[in-house]
C-alpha cells in the first residue's frame, strides 16, 4: 500500500528497530514508548484494522497472536503485559495498518480507557 507508514517500515524505506519477523508478521519497537516494553506487531499483509480482517487469512491473524506470546516471553514479561489494537476514530487509531501494541515492563493502570 502506497503511503502506509507501516508498509514503508516493512519495505525498509523507513527504519525500525526489529524485534521479531517471520513469513507472516513483523514486530518492532514503538517510536514513542508508553512503557519500558512497547512493541508493535503487524501482519505483512496490509489490513487497515481489525475491521478489515475479511481480507485476511486465518494464518495472517493467528501468526500475530502467536508472535505476541513469543515476544512477551523474549522480553521477559512473565509478570504480565497488555495487548491493545486501536480500531477506528473512537479508539484514536493513528496508523491504518493493523497492529497490536504489546505494552509491559511495569504495572498497568486498572482503568483501560
Ligand atoms: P495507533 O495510535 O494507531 O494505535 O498506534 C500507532 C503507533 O505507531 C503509535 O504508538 C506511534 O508511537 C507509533 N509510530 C508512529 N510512527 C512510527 C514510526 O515511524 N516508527 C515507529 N517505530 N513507531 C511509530
Ligand atoms: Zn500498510
Amino acid at each position: 500500500m502506497e503511503n502506509c507508514l507501516f508498509c514503508k517500515i516493512l519495505s525498509g524505506e523507513i527504519p525500525s528497530q526489529k524485534v521479531y519477523e517471520n513469513d507472516y508478521v513483523y514486530a518492532f519497537r514503538d517510536i514513542n514508548p508508553q512503557a519500558p516494553v512497547h512493541v508493535l506487531v503487524i501482519p505483512k499483509k496490509h489490513l487497515a484494522s481489525l475491521d478489515d480482517t475479511d481480507n485476511a487469512s486465518d494464518r495472517d491473524l493467528a501468526e500475530c497472536l502467536r508472535a505476541v506470546r513469543l515476544i512477551a516471553s523474549r522480553e521477559n514479561l512473565a509478570n504480565g503485559y497488555r495487548v491493545v489494537s486501536n480500531c477506528g476514530p473512537d479508539a484514536c487509531q493513528s496508523v491504518h495498518h493493523l497492529h497490536f501494541h504489546i505494552i509491559g515492563g511495569r504495572k498497568m493502570e486498572e482503568k483501560m480507557a
